[in-house]
């Protein structure tokens, strides 16, 4: 199997690169996350201009129609930048959510808009358990006379302060998987209060949305009881893969970092680069980072082609790449000495973003139990 990327691929991994070099330097990154609501509306707008925010969106509705391996080669260049602001929540987790459905009426409505840049999406689907499984959704839809009324507090719904829609899951009739019910609803539906949370990568800003007595129409449903948990389970997946992405460019600029600050720093009249200490962190990240490539572009080509194996591709290159950036974060901390530990420096926007990946959508952890599962142990 030739696993290379197309030149259609390449072109885009360069034309990325050069943008965010250009467009998201880390004087922006420092920027919107000191002050604001970490959302650099300007540079979206230029992302936009580029197609990015409907990359994976159908043709059909106004997208670019390419693939999760181009969304993963795309994902690796803003997580090498640092990217702030609503990609991720917007992009990948709203879009990936219709998609995934069959609901043609939400596709038609959102997506274009989404793909345009003139709307932001987000999922809500973690509560106060923290679960990842169908357990976890607990807030609950009731049926009314014209449609349903939703009750409920979810937690880490990133950049839900500015979201023009939520796609949020809740609990119908029924346990488990069976009972997992999906809506759409715009942000500004009567009952719906947003609240920031603090958060350790000021790159991405969670929020607590509570959903009190928030009456929809029936026509807001996006997947039924039992649909539901087959949307967010191909949701959880795309997640995974991203996520795998950005860690594998924050940790490759990690290093990068780390070698040249080994280079020019000078300690007992020497480039501390030049003692085997900082050579052996050097190599072991080398090591860590240049086998998890493969492992993160497998996981997108089966999202793409190989819908069986998809969940446990997604789930082992979200659990190695989990490991792989905080540890390389750690080593790039330590071979920058002191400096790496302060504000100033901008090491730490790699360092922080690697502990959100982490936990996001599920540890290290919970995906090699969730891979043992997949494969039957
Ligand atoms: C949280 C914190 C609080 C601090 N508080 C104080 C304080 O109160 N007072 C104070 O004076 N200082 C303080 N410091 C500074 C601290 O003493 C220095 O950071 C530390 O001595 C390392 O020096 P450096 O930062 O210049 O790193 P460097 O010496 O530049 O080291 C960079 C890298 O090179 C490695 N290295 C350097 N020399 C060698 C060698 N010979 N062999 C192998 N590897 C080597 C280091 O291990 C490191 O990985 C603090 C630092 C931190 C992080």
């Amino acid at each position: 199997m030739d696993f290379g990327l197309s030149e259609e691929q390449e072109l885009l991994q360069q034309s990325a690169r050069n943008f965010l070099a250009h467009e998201c330097p880390t004087a922006l990154v420092r920027d919107v996350m000191r002050e604001g609501d970490g959302f650099p509306r300007t540079l979206y707008d230029k992302i936009a201009r580029m197609g990015w925010t409907g990359l994976i969106v159908p043709e059909a509705v106004g997208g670019l129609g390419l693939s999760m391996l181009d969304l993963a080669v795309l994902a690796e260049e803003m997580g090498r930048a640092a990217l702030p602001g609503p990609f991720f929540s917007s992009s990948v987790l709203a879009a990936m959510s219709l998609i995934a459905s069959s609901a043609r009426s939400h596709k038609r409505e959102w997506l274009p808009r989404l793909a345009r840049g003139d709307a932001v999406g987000t999922l809500a689907f973690l509560e106060e358990s923290d679960r990842l499984d169908a357990a976890g959704i607990a807030a609950r839809c009731a049926k009314t006379r014209n449609g349903y009324r939703l009750n409920g507090t979810k937690l880490f719904v990133t950049d839900a302060h500015v979201a023009d829609f939520i796609v949020a899951a809740f609990r119908g009739r029924g346990t488990g998987e069976a009972g997992v019910t999906l809506f759409v609803i715009p942000r500004d539906t009567p009952g719906i209060s947003v609240s920031p949370l603090s958060n350790v990568d000021q790159t991405r800003r969670p929020c607590e949305v509570v959903f009190r007595n928030v009456d929809l129409p029936s026509s807001a449903r996006l997947a039924d009881d039992g649909a539901g948990w087959k949307v967010l389970s191909r949701v959880m997946d795309a997640a995974c893969v991203v996520l795998a992405a950005d860690s594998l460019g924050g940790a490759q600029r990690a290093l990068e970092m780390s070698v040249e600050y080994s280079k020019v720093r000078q300690q007992f009249g020497r480039p501390v680069g030049s003692f085997q200490a900082l050579k052996h962190m050097a190599a072991e990240m080398v090591s860590d980072i240049e086998p998890a490539r493969s492992l993160v572009w497998y996981a997108a080509y089966a999202f793409d082609h190989e819908r069986r194996g998809a969940s446990r591709a997604a789930s082992m290159a979200k659990a190695r790449l989990s490991d792989v950036y905080c540890r390389t974060t750690n080593h790039a901390v330590q071979m920058h000495g002191g400096i790496g530990f302060t504000w100033e420096h901008d090491l730490h926007f790699w360092f922080k973003r690697a502990k959100w990946n982490e936990t996001a959508f599920g540890d290290a952890t919970f995906h090699r139990e969730r891979v043992a599962q997949l494969a039957g142990l």
